[in-house]
């Protein structure tokens, strides 16, 4: 389990573009913005305004999904995590909203979000998959066939 950072979102102006975009900072959640706007500014920009932050959904590279633990060892989805980001990214938080790890779910199909009750998707083990190879030609007429079995479903 990693240490949870955040993604600091500022909207940014160069003097070489005009319009106005998005800059993501990855940085600690207790992290200084008017020092991680000192560093945008000084990387060149000339108009640096902080906007929000962002939890992560998927890890990169690789682009699997992510899961969060809280203080009180309650798993968040990553949807929800977002969906309370006032909460969740409060240092200050209360121990069930207070976010103190964030790991990649390879293959627990039975991981479930503390909040909205819902299963957190797995890389390797998506119930999707199992359905897909269920029908192989076992014409012998018995009753119950092992091809349900795949990831414990
Ligand atoms: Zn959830």
């Amino acid at each position: 389990m990693r240490p949870p950072n955040i993604t600091w979102v500022f909207g940014v102006n160069s003097n070489i573009g005009l319009c106005d975009r998005e800059e993501h900072v990855y940085a600690p959640l207790d992290a200084d913005a008017r020092e991680l706007a000192q560093s945008l500014y000084e990387a060149g920009y000339i108009k640096v305004e902080y906007i929000r932050k962002e939890w992560e959904r998927w890890a990169w590279p690789g682009g699997y999904p992510l899961y969060y633990v809280c203080t009180d060892g309650g798993v968040l989805c990553s949807k929800c995590v977002n969906d309370n980001i006032k909460m969740t990214s409060d240092p200050e938080a209360e121990r069930d909203w207070r976010v103190v790890g964030v790991d990649i779910n390879y293959e627990n199909n039975e991981l479930f979000c503390d909040h909205c009750g819902e299963r957190c998707e797995s890389a390797y083990c998506e119930p999707d998959d199992a359905d897909a190879p269920a029908s192989t030609g076992h014409d012998t007429g018995e009753d119950s066939g092992p091809a349900e079995d795949l990831c414990g479903y």
